[in-house]
């Protein structure tokens, strides 16, 4: 067998982890290294990696550059989304919350986009307030309510509707939301009526369309279809006298768990960039697993290895309530030990990698090769940079765990663990009911 030197870390096409004499490394800096001085678990962020997606996206549409808007429920930490603004990104937000985060990291209004079934009377006037760029509106009750509220306020809302194009994206149906079955987005003969009584709305200026159809896509014939869907809404729109100038593709790009084939940002741009020239608009993208999931990864500790029925578990630190993807949709992430196990990879060991979390669904993964262990070990899940760190709760009195950023040979604590006090910060015992 080839040395354990070359396992297939290299198979995780792009990102910046490789080994140094067998030694995981993020970067420059051995995940040991940082897992040794933080503990577990731990989430682990390469810039490098980060920042080379952002540019790869935006290289590929060249002189058609879009306005990207990360999506900040993909991963919401400050230094994550600061690092994002800098780059020249927009920000994609979900709730008054998200607003909050993304103008403490620094983001200009100008580059933020507000999309969700169930925006509420405050967020709205937050949004207003801060002057976002615009709303992705998702029901017509939800744009009569923005227009009395921008009227009251003597304001005009930016307003994009969300169509639901009524295409399956072939993902999971969890995260398949441009059916016509799920709660998003707002059907063709719907959007187009509200587009030919534009007039209703005096606190509204309509400048564009939205569509978002799921989550980590492979391929680009989804989107090509939903774009030819929206247009005859658009050209609609514009005949009534609608000047939609915007069209915003959502998210949803799909990166490599395992050994999907996704499309790369140049195929993706080269199936969509005709139709967008041929419609004239102006395009925005919404990413959020594309830049942020395999730039990061949670490390954890072995604690025990138990053996039951003919089945080996490995117990480790992390759990469901750190990383929900494999209990939540069956998502696989690539579990390696962070040092070389002397015994070679692929011999004597092959284990269900488990939580401490009392759930049977608390599985991290399945049937996995990892050599011989002793506890103590760390492992690496990889691709675990979006929708890990958000996803995470308390659930059984668990700690969230702490994240760290690298950057060439440096690195940085970007969130603390959280304290025992964190648990209970919000309870409040009330003398009034209970002595
Ligand atoms: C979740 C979401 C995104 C990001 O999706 P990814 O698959 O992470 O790229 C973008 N836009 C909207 C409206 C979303 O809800």
């Amino acid at each position: 067998m080839a040395p354990t030197t070359e396992h297939p870390v290299t198979m995780y096409y792009p990102h910046d982890l490789h080994r140094r004499h067998g030694d995981l490394c993020c970067e420059q800096v051995l995940v040991a290294r940082i897992a040794k001085a933080v503990g577990t678990p731990v989430y682990i962020y390469s810039y490098k990696t980060l920042v080379e997606h952002v540019r790869r996206l935006r290289a590929a549409f060249g002189a058609h550059a879009p306005l990207i808007c990360f999506s900040v429920k993909a991963n919401g930490n400050l230094a994550i989304l600061r690092l994002v603004v800098q780059q020249g990104a927009g920000l994609d937000i979900v709730s008054g919350g998200e607003l909050y985060k993304a103008q403490q990291a620094g983001c200009p209004a100008s580059r933020i986009v507000f999309a969700s079934v169930g925006k509420r009377p405050d967020e709205i006037r937050h949004a207003l307030t801060a002057g976002i760029f615009c709303f992705n509106v998702e029901s017509a009750p939800e744009l009569a309510a923005i227009n009395d509220i921008a009227r009251r306020m003597r304001t005009t809302a930016r307003v994009a509707l969300r169509i639901n194009p009524d295409v399956d994206a072939h993902t999971h149906t969890y995260i398949t939301t441009g059916v016509a079955e799920t709660k998003f987005g707002i059907d063709r003969v719907t959007a187009i009526t509200l587009l030919r009584r534009h007039a209703d709305y005096p606190g509204i200026r309509f400048i564009g369309l939205h569509v978002h159809i799921g989550s980590q896509i492979s391929d680009s014939a989804p989107f090509v279809k939903a774009i030819r869907r929206v247009a005859e809404v658009l050209e609609q729109g514009r005949a009534v006298g609608v000047p939609l100038e915007w069209l915003n593709l959502g998210g949803g790009l799909g990166i490599i768990y395992k050994d999907e084939r996704p499309q790369t940002p140049q195929a993706f741009a080269a199936a969509v960039l005709p139709l967008i020239r041929q419609l004239q608009v102006r395009l925005i993208l919404e990413p959020g697993r594309f830049i942020i999931g395999n730039a990061g990864l949670l490390v954890t500790e072995l604690l025990y290895i138990k053996q039951a029925r003919g089945k080996r578990f490995a117990v480790v630190d992390a759990g469901m309530n750190d990383l929900i993807r494999p209990a939540l949709y069956g998502a696989y992430h690539e579990v390696m030990p962070v040092t070389a196990p002397v015994t070679g990879w692929h011999r004597a060991g092959v284990y269900d990698v488990v939580g401490p979390v009392c759930e049977s669904a608390d599985v991290l993964a399945r049937r996995r090769s990892l050599g011989v262990m002793e506890p103590g070990v760390l492992l690496a899940i990889l691709g675990a940079g979006a929708y890990g760190s958000t996803m995470t709760s308390n659930y059984n009195g668990r700690l969230r765990p702490a994240e760290v950023l690298v950057r060439g040979r440096r690195w940085a604590v970007i969130r603390q663990r959280e304290t025992l006090k964190d648990l209970i910060r919000h309870d409040v015992i009330p003398r009034s009911l209970i002595r």
